[in-house]
């Protein structure tokens, strides 16, 4: 009745707004709210950045960086999907709302599903993993938590985003069957396990398969929008559109940031020509009305936050996501009263957030240290590496001197804040050297040695013969240090399992020589062969395996059942039952789960987990379902997803290449073509040109740097001197005239303006450059200054 009631208000209200009222809703009204309209009632409502914690900029009328309020920095997706535990996801996401609505803010932007597609992509840290089906779920966890409280999420980075380098003009070519199999399918399955269905959909930067996500058709209307029913808004990512009549014909609802690029008179423009339909922009109108007062309406007043709860919640989230990779002679915990040395700056200070728009100002950060004093541990501390990981012979003769002492040691090292960010990718998978010498030094005085890792993505691991004990935390947030401590020490099993594979060597990733080239078109020549699916497929020994994650306790299976041996049904669902028994002697939990493949092949897929806590002795049946999803492919020449008739294999495991039990359903529905020929894993990232072409149906083309455009970035603008000195403008205003929020910020701005293209200066600049300056700009450096003085001359646009 409520829902009425407000549909016919909002067909009201778009029947009264005029032209220009109905366009100046499409783009923002500053740089994080939607544009309020006062003669009709019609409210703004604010959005902020996710997807760990609330990043409310203190000065909302600042450039992008500068502090934000506290907040509680939770693990970032990176380590939280290592948790394989929607109920905690849940609860964070529902604690990140809370704080949000105390904040007034409506709309989180986050949570982000893009797939790890190679390791070094800078931003990884920010997104949940290499496989769709949990990034997936993850993803749905998180909007839910969210939702809950009536505060709105936004699904990012829709879509095929898997890398910083050029982010805002590179071009993802990827076939088909990847399309959607790997790249869309983490989207699909947040918007379906979304309930109520996700509000608002953020769309990429790049191009997909030559077309801006923000204005592809294909993507928001037809894929999103029609095949998947998503009801809600599309919105860009700030400073991601490039012509915005053509992203609003797509259906992309919102641009954001608003009011710098004028585009407001483009749409009018195009209405009265007829380039957009007045239905068109009324059905946008009537989606961001809706969002407005659904927000609106679903506002819960949170007068206090419960900080300490959350911090509470984020140290169970940070123990829940940490995976003990290696425990040889069960090390790992230093229980008891003996000493042990605790050696590594991270101890002091822990690396447990990235940089970028995710970067929280935390309400309290716990260290290690702090937490095993707290404890009354019998430790010895040495600092060992500076927090770039750099060391000298004074640092490390402390450290040898402790662990010597002690007999046992853990050393914390991980990658330096300055070696990840969102805004440019990784170049090597290495640590720092200094890091590399403190284990190495620190194995020659001590036989028993375990490493803590806080890192935000794999990390190639010299040493991992040489330790008796690893365990990564990945960037665990504002509790990762206590977390840590608690786990160390024996306090908390350590419930994580790898959401991504971590390789022996780069070259073990077979989209490498395709990742971050200095080429706009980005070519997936992996095509499937994702994570583990290549690994599994073609054979490839991981140093570490997607799923895998010991425990302290031990876990047996007993043999899997499946309901039925032959589904004939489309519509049946598939039972499966296991039995799980904690067999060890600490209370701990366990992740089951199911993999599915067709019989006899190597390639596999996660189609569904379960995680479950036990007691010494305590066993669970565990219940799945497999649906007829879980048994399909996408066909690439139908265009659409099918169930190939066949023998397919069930697979429990205790991670990816830890199988405990196998049970083979034969598969019998009928109506789907035969799939189209697809290249063997072996052939993942080396197909030739003509292969790779003829399975994305078209040949790319790499776009001109010259004659330069609007599109053209900063770094190719900078060969001429006009580009220097907007390059120089746009820094200093982007570190707000020195004012940053701290060092990895500043490194972030530098490194990624090079990427950046003109456009996104004028939308992200609050007006300081206008788009007839761009313009005059472009011109100059076309080495046509008349042609400059004219653009400068015609009236804004
Ligand atoms: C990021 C988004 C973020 C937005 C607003 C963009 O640069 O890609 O993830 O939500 O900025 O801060």
């Amino acid at each position: 009745m409520i829902k009425k009631v407000q549909q016919l208000k909002i067909k009201t209200l778009v029947e009264n707004m005029t032209l220009l009222e109905k366009a100046a809703l499409c783009s923002g009204g500053d740089m994080w709210n939607t544009e309020p309209i006062e003669r009709l009632d019609i409210p703004k409502i604010a959005t902020s950045d996710g997807p760990h914690g609330l990043r409310k900029e203190q000065d909302e009328g600042s450039v992008v960086m500068r502090q934000s309020l506290p907040a509680t920095c939770f693990p970032t997706a990176a380590a939280l999907a290592c948790s394989f535990d929607r109920e905690l996801v849940h609860e964070v996401g529902r604690a990140i709302a809370a704080e949000a609505s105390a904040a007034d803010v409506s709309v989180v932007l986050g949570p982000g599903v893009n797939i790890k597609r190679n390791p070094l992509c800078g931003r990884n840290f920010e997104y949940f993993s290499e496989d769709p089906y949990l990034a997936g779920e993850m993803g749905a966890a998180e909007i839910n938590g969210i939702q809950s409280m009536g505060v709105a999420a936004s699904l990012k980075h829709y879509a095929v985003n898997n890398q910083e380098t050029k982010r805002m003009v590179s071009n993802s070519c990827v076939d088909r069957r990847a399309l959607h199999e790997i790249y869309l399918e983490p989207f699909r399955r947040a918007i379906k396990g979304s309930r109520p269905q996700v509000a608002t959909v953020m769309t990429s930067y790049n191009l997909v398969n030559g077309e801006y996500a923000a204005e592809s058709e294909y993507l928001m209307n037809k894929i999103l929008r029609e095949d998947w029913g998503f009801r809600g808004v599309c919105v860009s990512d700030w400073g991601g559109v490039c012509d915005r009549v053509r992203a609003l014909k797509a259906t992309l609802d919102l641009e954001m940031p608003g009011k710098t690029s004028a585009t407001t008179k483009d749409i009018v423009d195009a209405v009265k020509t007829g380039e957009i339909s007045e239905q068109q922009l009324n059905e946008t109108a009537t989606r961001l009305l809706t969002l407005v007062f659904d927000c609106e309406q679903n506002r819960q007043r949170v007068a206090n936050v419960g900080y300490e709860k959350h911090h509470s919640l984020a140290r169970v989230a940070a123990a829940g996501s940490a995976v003990l990779l290696k425990n040889e002679d069960n090390i790992l915990p230093f229980a008891g009263t003996e000493p042990f040395a605790v050696i590594g700056h991270f101890a002091k200070q822990p690396r447990y957030q990235g940089t970028g728009s995710s970067r929280i100002n935390p309400v309290h950060v716990d260290s290690v240290t702090d937490e095993l004093d707290r404890l009354e541990c019998n430790y010895i501390y040495a600092e060992g590496c500076n927090a770039d990981g750099t060391t000298n012979d004074a640092l490390i003769g402390e450290a040898r001197q402790a662990a010597q002492k002690a007999g046992r040691a853990v050393v914390f090292i991980g990658l330096p804040e300055s070696y990840e960010s969102e805004g440019f990718d990784r170049e090597h998978l290495n640590l720092p050297d200094g890091m590399l010498k403190l284990v190495d030094q620190v194995c020659a005085v001590c036989g028993n040695v375990a490493v803590a890792l806080m890192l935000g993505a794999p990390v190639t691991l010299q040493f991992a013969d040489r330790v008796k004990g690893i365990v990564c935390f990945y960037l665990g947030g504002e509790a990762a240090g206590s977390a840590a401590a608690a786990v160390i020490t024996g306090k908390i099993s350590p419930g994580g399992k790898l959401a991504e594979t971590w390789p022996k060597k780069l070259g073990d990733v077979p989209s490498t020589p395709w990742f971050a080239q200095n080429r706009k078109n980005v070519q997936y020549r992996e095509g499937l062969y994702v994570g583990y699916r290549y690994f599994d497929a073609a054979d490839v020994e991981p140093l570490f395996a997607f799923g895998h994650g010991l425990s302290y306790s031990e876990f047996s299976y007993g043999e899997p059942r499946a309901d039925a041996a032959l589904l004939k049904d489309r519509n049946a669902r598939l039972g499966l039952e296991v039995m799980v028994t904690n067999s060890g002697a600490v209370a701990a939990s366990e992740v089951v789960q199911v993999y599915v493949a067709k019989s006899g092949e190597r390639y596999k897929q996660l189609k569904d987990f379960q995680k479950v806590f036990l007691f010494p002795g305590e066993s669970r049946a565990l219940r799945f379902e497999l649906s007829r999803w879980n048994f399909s492919d996408f066909n690439a020449e139908a265009d659409e997803w099918q169930v190939q008739p066949g023998r397919y294999a069930i697979m429990v495991g205790s991670s990816s290449r830890d199988i405990r039990g196998e049970v083979e359903v034969e598969i019998a529905y009928r109506g789907a073509e035969p799939m189209p020929a697809y290249f063997p894993a072996a052939d993942a990232g080396k197909l030739g040109d003509e292969e790779f072409y003829a399975l994305l149906g078209y040949e790319p083309e790499e776009p001109p740097t010259t004659p330069f455009t609007l599109n053209s970035t900063l770094g190719e603008l900078r060969r001429r001197f006009i580009g220097k000195v907007v390059w120089g403008a746009a820094e200093a205003q982007a570190l707000d005239g020195g004012d940053y929020a701290d060092e990895s910020t500043k490194l972030m701005v530098e490194r990624s303006l090079a990427d950046t293209p003109l456009r996104a200066v004028c939308a992200m600049s609050r007006g300081a450059l206008k788009k007839k300056q761009a313009k005059a700009v472009v011109r100059l450096a076309n080495r046509q200054p008349l042609r400059a003085v004219l653009e400068l001359l015609k009236s804004e646009k």
